[in-house]
């Protein structure tokens, strides 16, 4: 299946889970190296192409890692995998984390440090469990499309929105659409 651009709103409040409220922590979490994150997950095939699996059980609210990448101006020729960034800029995330796939009943979440002095976005993304994962079961995040890049979704939730797009713009996407996209 093919996915248009994956561009979370940097605004929006739902990638920044309330569990990261700390009132302890004044920095960011260390990025696991990359080779811990090897330990974690594998890439496998899914019905939608590649995805991204637990090696074993993970507890829910783990900050798994940074998404790493590269980040971009513009969109790149292939924008599929590309997130947004709180400047407006892109990041292109490499492998394994590039082939993260979208469920409307997500495990994951990815959220943006914010600076507790200065309120401020650094760009920069980071994957967070949101609930426990068994081993062997896929990473998933709700992909939150904005309703002008929304396509429909065989995610197979029973909370499936039938769009994979923003519930906050679910109402935009045309009446007849979203109309047939329903139970
Ligand atoms: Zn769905």
């Amino acid at each position: 299946m093919p996915s248009a651009p994956s561009v979370p709103s940097p605004q929006d409040s739902k990638f920044v889970p309330s569990s990261l409220d700390r009132s302890d922590g004044t920095s960011p979490p260390l990025a696991e190296p990359h080779q811990s994150l090897k330990k974690l997950v594998r890439l496998g095939e899914t019905a939608v192409g590649k995805g991204v699996f637990a090696r074993r059980r993970l507890a829910a609210d783990r900050i798994l890692c940074e998404i790493e990448g590269e980040i971009l101006d513009d969109y790149p020729d292939d924008p599929n995998y590309c997130m947004g960034l709180p400047s407006g800029k892109l990041l292109e995330p490499a492998a394994p984390l590039r082939f993260l796939n979208h469920s409307c009943d997500p495990n994951c979440e990815l959220f943006y440090w914010e600076d507790e002095e200065t309120n401020q976005q650094e760009d920069r993304l980071w994957l967070q469990t949101i609930r426990p994962i068994a081993a062997g079961e896929q990473l998933l995040i709700d992909y939150c499309w904005p309703a002008e890049t929304a396509i429909p979704c065989r995610c197979g939730a029973t909370t499936c929105r039938g769009w994979i797009v923003d519930p906050d713009e679910e109402h935009l996407l045309p009446a007849a659409v979203a109309g047939g996209a329903g139970a």
